[in-house]
């Protein structure tokens, strides 16, 4: 299943993949323009973002046949649960450490 979710110049985009059991495997490129506050000067600023986001989701808990859990997201709840994936990956983006073009090639030059 394929899925393409935008959030302001952000694209979200891949598909969904199921396994056996209640596994699904989500594959997505997280592409476009972030804006937020240099980390050096605090000016806003935009960054192009290029993120790849693979991980399982389990549709209620999820154990292997060896009774190992698994690193899972463990509620699936279609449409919504990936725009919250999305809004999520954003902010886990914003609070790395990023600084604007102008403070980066100051850093250069030190
Ligand atoms: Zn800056």
């Amino acid at each position: 299943m394929d899925f393409e979710v935008k959030s302001d110049e952000i694209t979200f985009k891949g598909y969904l993949e199921y396994h056996k059991g209640k596994l699904i495997l989500l594959k997505a490129n997280l592409v476009g323009l972030l804006e937020k506050p240099c980390d050096t000067c605090a000016e806003e600023f935009k960054m192009s973002v290029n993120e790849e986001v693979e991980f399982f989701i389990s549709d209620g808990i999820y154990e292997d046949e060896n009774g190992i859990e698994l690193d899972v997201v463990e509620s699936f709840d279609g449409v919504v649960f990936i725009e919250d994936l999305l809004a999520s990956e954003i902010e886990l983006i914003k609070s790395d450490y990023h600084a604007c073009d102008n403070c980066k090639s100051s850093d250069e030059e030190l």
